[in-house]
């Protein structure tokens, strides 16, 4: 069976990070999910793909899954009540730390 078909159904980003995950011998279990938050505000910002423990420092956006609102302003990332949570550095985000929470759920399967 071609594993297009086993992951048809699955949006593109899905796809590519099981395969990764398959391509690298890891285990699924070690994919974290992380809604990234303002700390100021509490308001959601971003839906993210962690891979591994440790501290949050960068934000890859090929890891992004789901943006919500945010601004960017002279390339920095901001929150909509104005607070900056991070430094847009071209293929990630440079998190500037206190500015922003997280609560993570281990990817079950
Ligand atoms: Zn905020």
């Amino acid at each position: 069976m071609d594993i297009g078909d086993v992951f048809g159904q699955v949006d593109s980003h899905a796809r590519r990070m099981a395969l990764g995950a398959e391509g690298k011998g890891q285990g699924a279990g070690k994919f974290v999910v992380l809604v990234i938050k303002c700390a100021a505000c509490k308001r959601k910002l971003w839906k993210y793909d962690k891979i591994g423990q440790g501290e949050v420092l960068r934000c890859h956006k090929d890891r992004i899954t789901r943006m919500y609102e945010v601004k960017e302003e002279e390339g920095k990332v901001k929150c909509l009540c104005g607070k900056d949570v991070g430094i847009d550095k071209g293929s990630h985000i440079k998190m500037i730390g206190k500015a922003f929470t997280y609560t993570g759920t281990k990817r079950n399967s």
